[in-house]
């Protein structure tokens, strides 16, 4: 049905390719792209076959992507590099008349902002030329938006107040590490959290927001307000929504890390001068840590990500809950890969099932929540991420704000 070039060879990419390369009926032909080239190899391997063709690509270079991308001519590209390539990858599908998809939104790399404007200003272009860009496609941004729009489709009538929680309760045994790239998962929590409330954003300093929120099959977690990019699109398209927050549990030991990695200069991103060279303290960080797609073998435990919901039906309050669990030794087993590249690498596979198959093919740039809500919940079933939903529950939070 489709080709298929993805680009990033980490833990997302890892199980990308795996989850596409067991739908053969769907994903024809499949090449896996990155910056290093033995990376590459080990997936295409694991794969077996030659079902994976593999390149070496610089994603930050439009002009090598265009080579690659009409050597290969591949129907879309699904990037799971880092947000810093998602602009120079769309410029490149543009100027060769190829889809995108990608898991995290756009952030420039001298500042660790992220925002959907620079993405979203590509929707003429896109659909100027007939193409399509699915963005943030993963868990959380992706499938927690698709959680909201079953919510909104199939339970209420209006959506008032919308929390997203977010919890791994699972080890990996290492002192510190991060479960997804190491200087983006840094940037993220250390600038201001940000929660929308009556239709205004409201900032708060990092991590000053916290409360225990009761997992199911985990128990109380402590959990962190922190800014994440699909709040920003949930309340463009569902505008009832009067108040949006979304939370992530972090373990004690974690914090301390952080707080010392950050009292030390370590998660700065301004280049310092050592020995003559520029380094950036986080990047340099991030070369000492694990790497996501190293902490699968040991890990135990699971995620539970989802949303909970207050809001409107047949003219009555209504309480909605809507969640997956992950294990991380059910990813480990299936693909190599802890739960949180697992999470992120399924939705992105679905996403571009839906796409190649026409079910979610229209031009122009889109967020999950504005595409049918339907095939893609039926499709985290069957592929790996199970659903669950409760109504009429009683939810952590205050209303009204
Ligand atoms: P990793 O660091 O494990 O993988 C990133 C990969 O991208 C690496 O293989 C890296 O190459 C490659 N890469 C980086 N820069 C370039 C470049 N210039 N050209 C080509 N390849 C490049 O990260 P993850 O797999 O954990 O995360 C991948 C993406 O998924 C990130 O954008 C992350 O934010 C997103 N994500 C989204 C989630 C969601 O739920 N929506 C959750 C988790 C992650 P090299 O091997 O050489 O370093």
């Amino acid at each position: 049905m489709g080709k298929v070039l993805i680009i990033g060879a980490g833990g997302v990419g890892n199980v990308v390719v795996k989850k596409c390369a067991a739908l053969p009926e769907v994903f024809t032909d499949i090449m896996l792209a990155s910056r290093t080239l033995s990376k590459v190899e080990k997936i295409a391997q694991e794969v077996g076959g030659d079902r994976v063709k593999t390149a070496k690509v610089d994603a930050d270079n439009v002009d090598e992507l265009v080579k690659l991308i009409n050597s290969y001519k591949p129907d879309l590209v699904i990037n799971v590099a880092l947000p810093y390539q998602d602009l120079p990858i769309m410029d490149a599908c543009l100027e060769t008349g190829v889809h995108y998809l990608d898991t995290a939104n756009y952030e420039p790399k001298e500042e660790a902002k992220f925002e959907y404007k620079w993405q979203w200003a590509y929707q003429d272009r896109f659909k100027q030329k007939g193409l399509m860009a699915l963005l943030g496609c993963g868990f959380d941004p992706g499938a927690t938006q698709a959680f909201t729009a079953h919510a909104a489709k199939h339970h209420f009538d209006e959506i008032h107040y919308l929390d997203i929680i977010d919890c791994n309760a699972g080890s990996h045994g290492k002192a510190f590490a991060t479960n997804f790239n190491p200087e983006i998962n840094i940037r993220e929590i250390t600038q201001n959290g940000k929660y929308w409330e009556n239709g205004q954003w409201v900032e708060i300093p990092p991590m000053s927001i916290h409360k225990p929120i009761d997992y199911p099959n985990i128990g109380p977690k402590e959990s962190y307000l922190l800014f994440h990019e699909e709040l920003e699109s949930l309340v463009k398209n569902f505008p009832t929504i009067k108040r949006a927050r979304f939370w992530m549990t972090f373990g004690q030991e974690y914090i301390t890390h952080l707080q010392v990695l950050q009292n030390v200069g370590m998660t700065s991103i301004q280049p310092i001068k050592f020995q003559g060279m520029d380094i950036v303290p986080l990047e340099f960080l991030k070369a000492v840590l694990p790497e996501p797609g190293e902490l699968g073998e040991n890990y135990t435990g699971q995620t539970s990500i989802g949303c909970q919901i207050k809001g409107i039906k047949d003219g009555k309050d209504k309480t909605y809950y809507i969640w997956n669990n992950c294990k991380h030794e059910d990813a480990y087993k299936e693909v190599g890969a802890q739960g949180v590249s697992y999470t992120t690498g399924v939705p992105a596979m679905i996403g571009a099932m839906l796409m190649l198959k026409g079910e979610w093919m229209k031009p122009g740039v889109y967020n999950v929540e504005e595409m049918n809500p339907d095939p893609f919940m039926d499709a985290m079933n069957k592929y790996g991420l199970p659903w669950h939903e409760k109504e009429g529950i009683e939810l952590p939070h205050e209303y009204p704000a």
